[in-house]
């Protein structure tokens, strides 16, 4: 499906799988895309893909794909159904469980991977129009951290950044990030950078990123919290403070001052496993640079103390003044094409826009602007993730709707998870495929339309809508998830109060109108065809920005608005006083250490670029598959193999305190001794690992659980 120079037009899209966001060149021909390149004057990728994004069309040629409903009989199989009874079923079992446990005994989970108008939809017709109380996304299981640091550090959730700080920085520090493998392209843009800027990369793991890096910190795991604050505390000894902006801008210097006095740079050392030299030249390389940025995924957020963590990276950028310049930031990197989205508008933990569910004014702005009745709205947010599991394991959920997420392999402790799926009187998966792990669990499929067979806005991890468009047709019945919830409205007897919501672009106006005067506020925005003209527009463009911006250059018409954009430019955080917070906390231990049973620490994450998630799309692709091995591997340090006598390329077993697995071994350098690392897109990943969570924001802790390696014999 690569590109083809006879198509008769050709469109761009964004990607629908990372967070980076990429412009895709989709060249059609009947109505059909027939191929793809990547976009060269798109400003976020310049003309550059990674492989997932090449083979995005291939994916959708599945034989696997769910073409109709599908219904599980007496026989226990699963049956094709029309739409028309499959929705009846939907509605008669549903209500069922409602009727019989009460209105909150169903829930839905759902995901990053959908457009915002979607999730928006789907938020407003569960809360406001079927009575569900309880629903939350798989963006729980990826960056709710992030949301909850900046939430409290900045007042609202907003990454500040722009891509072009990756060009702009002379010193950029990767905290648990691997953007060479995870954010390919974010990467390539590191590498224009035409600075020779510094490279610090903070992991436990010697991944591709920590080779290029000009200093790699290879901390023991979950040492990260600490290290920072010896971080911070050698940066204030040396007067590498900011000093104008922490007075005019921060609140709680003195707090955090006091706290990281405790972490002495030769104890924070020692415990992590690194030399005291390496912490001080980073401190100064942090405390000399002139635009310095800082940045984070998984390897933070995925953890039992991630938000706090987040925070002491904000706190290092707000103590020197990196922030609100080109090339400066603390900046959370996120993973699913619209996790952004869902951020804002999944209508879960936060009335959509981040408005608050118990703030009376925002529950009656937000009727306002719906044209609802003020009494649909909720007063309270939904369970986190989490709680919603725990609720089917205390028989408090008879009924779940999971939409385009996978739980059955991604979420944390899965083998328990399954489990509890079982118990459910009553599941509804909603995907592309019908061979997921879920599904198998389901009583009912809804087969929908995937990227490329529908429209909407993606928001991407530098806050730009970026649009997606149907260029292709849906396999047999299945349908756009938007035109499944337009469909459950009707048959829920809902409709009428969804009467606005007719296509994808009417509920972008929704949206635009919710984010009035908000941080997000986007009302300066054109429509889709804005959005498609000026290569994607980044939260805030307000219609003031827009008035200016098309008085200044375009004579009246819409504006491109510049394409550098970060956010606390102008020196106005989002708290009630426009100052941003130092947050700092206690170190907290490992909620579950290696001992002599379980004497290996193992590592999670993404092994390859080819890979997402728990592939479902990427295994899909013949060429993807081929980019990285099939069986389930793990990687162990030489020494470990050498005295537990395993050899490199044979089966091993790996147990938990929850299961047991069978892997390849991969005898490699990459982690220290004492940890081993899995990649998450393996089904048996999550088998072992621990069910724990970051307090704050109810985020899993998938980095870190003890297990035993031992060689197969059989
Ligand atoms: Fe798609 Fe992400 Fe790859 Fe870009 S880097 S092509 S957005 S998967």
């Amino acid at each position: 499906t690569h590109g083809s120079m006879a198509a008769d037009v050709t469109t761009t899209a964004t990607c629908g799988y990372c967070s980076t966001g990429c412009g895709l060149r989709l060249h059609v021909r009947a109505g059909e895309a027939v191929g793809l390149t990547p976009e060269t004057s798109y400003p976020v990728n310049l003309g550059m893909a990674c492989p997932k994004g090449w083979e995005a069309l291939r994916v959708l040629d599945s034989p696997e794909r769910a073409t109709t409903p599908l219904l599980r009989g007496a026989d226990g199989k699963m049956h094709p159904v029309e739409w028309d009874q499959a929705l009846r079923t939907f509605v008669t079992e549903i209500r069922g469980v409602q009727d019989r446990h009460g209105i909150d005994s169903v829930a839905f989970l759902s995901t990053g991977q959908i457009p915002s108008e979607e999730m928006a939809f789907l938020g407003a017709l569960t809360r406001f129009g079927m009575g569900i109380k309880h629903g939350d996304g798989n963006t729980r299981q990826c960056m709710a951290t992030a949301v909850s640091a900046y939430k409290e550090s900045f007042g609202f959730d907003a990454p500040p950044y722009t891509y072009d700080d990756f060009e702009q920085s002379d010193c950029l520090v990767f905290i648990g990030a691997n953007p060479c493998v995870a954010h390919p392209i974010m990467w390539e843009r590191v590498l224009r950078n035409p600075n020779d800027p510094k490279i610090i990369v903070i992991d436990p793991r010697r991944t591709e990123t920590a080779t290029a890096a000009t200093e790699h910190l290879q901390i023991r795991p979950k040492n990260d919290l600490a290290l920072l604050y010896a971080i911070t505390n050698v940066l204030i000894e040396r007067d590498y403070v900011d000093h104008d902006f922490v007075a005019a801008l921060t609140e709680g210097f003195d707090t955090l001052r006091e706290h990281v006095a405790a972490y002495d740079v030769d104890t924070v050392a020692r415990a992590a496993g690194i030399s005291a030299a390496s912490i001080i030249r980073t401190a100064e390389a942090i405390g000399t640079g002139r635009a310095v940025s800082l940045w984070w995924t998984m390897g933070v957020n995925q953890s039992y103390e991630g938000t706090r963590t987040a925070q002491a990276i904000i706190n290092i950028a707000l103590l020197t003044g990196n922030i609100g310049r080109p090339g400066t930031g603390a900046n959370s990197i996120t993973g699913q094409c619209n996790a952004m989205g869902s951020r804002l508008w999944s209508n879960t933990s936060n009335l959509l826009g981040h408005h608050r569910f118990e703030d009376e004014n925002d529950r009656r702005k937000v009727a306002q602007a719906l044209g609802m009745d003020e009494a649909c709205i909720p007063s309270e947010g939904s369970w986190k993730y989490d709680r919603i599991i725990e609720g089917i394991r205390r028989g408090e959920i008879k009924g779940l709707w999971v939409i385009a997420t996978n739980p059955a392999h991604s979420w944390i402790h899965q083998s328990d998870a399954r489990e509890l799926f079982d118990k459910l009187e009553f599941m509804v998966v909603q995907d592309m495929y019908h061979t997921t792990e879920t599904a198998q669990h389901a009583h009912l499929v809804l087969p929908s339309a995937g990227w490329g067979e529908k429209e909407g806005t993606f928001i991407n991890s530098e806050r730009r809508y970026g649009l997606i468009k149907k260029v292709r047709r849906a396999p047999g019945q299945a349908l756009a998830d938007f035109h499944i919830f337009r469909a459950i409205a009707h048959y829920w007897g809902v409709a009428d109060q969804f009467a606005e919501w007719t296509d994808p672009e009417a509920v972008f106006r929704i949206l635009q109108r919710l984010s009035r005067d908000q941080p997000c506020d986007i009302t300066g925005i054109d429509g889709y065809r804005h959005l498609d003209a000026c290569g994607g527009i980044q939260w805030p463009w307000t219609q003031q920005d827009a008035a200016k911006s098309s008085s200044d250059t375009n004579g009246g018409a819409p504006g491109k608005p510049p394409q550098e954009r970060r956010l606390f430019a102008d020196g106005r955080f989002y708290r009630p006083n426009s100052r941003a917070l130092f947050v700092v906390d206690q170190v907290q231990p490992m909620p579950e250490r290696t001992d002599p049973v379980y004497p290996i620490l193992l590592l999670t994450g993404r092994g390859s670029v080819s890979q997402w998630h728990t592939q479902t799309r990427t295994r899909q692709s013949p060429v993807l598959r081929s980019l990285y091995p099939v069986e389930p591997y793990i990687e162990i340090n030489p020494v470990d193999a050498d005295e537990l006598e395993i050899v490199h390329g044979e089966k091993v077993n790996v147990l938990s305190r929850r299961d047991e697995i069978t892997v390849t071994a991969n005898v490699t350098a990459t982690v220290r001794r004492g940890q081993a690392f899995m990649p998450m897109h393996y089904e048996a990943t999550n088998r072992l690992t621990l069910a724990h969570f970051d307090p704050h924001s109810g985020q899993p802790s998938y980095k870190n659980c003890a297990v035993r390696i031992i060689a197969n014999n059989e």
